[in-house]
């Protein structure tokens, strides 16, 4: 293995080098680093690929914003395109929640069952007004619509509107597609 670096009380890593050769830092340190760990790196990469190009979005729909998220899945905008297509029927096969419309209080529970019955890594996405803070329907003294979804889950990415267009949705499907790349996250 690579040696690690401590100066000034931090941990630093050293520097990923392919041919396993000394190289220089920026900070003029000399540093080898194990081709496996390179490898390691390399098959992340690949699996966070992968991940990011067949996102599985689980089957519900919460009001009307979900109208636009079932126009995006189909053939005019096809969701398909981006591996995004295929929406599961059931949690335990889906990696991603499109939380489209107004959550209510009574439906917060199920919706974090939901979330947790899903297998990790897993993104959510909250989309249109109602799901980011509760929307038209938000105002003083309320007691039936949950105000914001993060809230319930934690929300990756946020699409605005009232409701967001199928445009929109894609969107951000190819801005979680750049975050999953970039990335695990496996906290529930
Ligand atoms: S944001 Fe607008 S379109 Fe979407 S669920 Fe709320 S009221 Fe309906």
């Amino acid at each position: 293995m690579g040696k690690v670096d401590r100066k000034d009380g931090v941990v630093r890593l050293p520097l990923v080098n392919p041919a396993n050769t000394p190289v220089r830092d920026p900070l003029g340190d000399e540093a080898m680093v194990d081709p496996a760990v390179v490898r390691l790196a390399v098959l992340d990469d690949l699996l966070n690929l992968g991940r990011a190009n067949s996102l599985w979005p689980l089957t519900f729909g919460l009001a009307c914003c979900a109208i636009e998220m079932m126009a995006a899945g189909a053939s005019k905008y096809d969701m398909d395109r981006f591996g995004a297509g295929v929406f599961r029927p059931s949690a335990r096969q889906a990696d991603v929640m499109i939380l489209a419309g107004t959550i209510s209080k009574k439906m917060s529970p199920v919706i974090r069952q939901l979330w947790d019955q899903m297998p990790s890594p897993k993104w959510a996405i909250a989309m249109g007004g109602c799901t980011i803070d509760g929307g038209p329907f938000k105002y003083p003294n309320q007691y039936a619509i949950e105000e914001g979804a993060d809230k319930i889950v934690p929300v990756d990415i946020y699409i605005p509107g009232c409701p967001p267009r199928p445009e929109a949705l894609i969107a951000g499907i190819l801005q979680l597609k750049e975050k999953v790349k970039a990335g695990r996250r496996f906290e529930g």
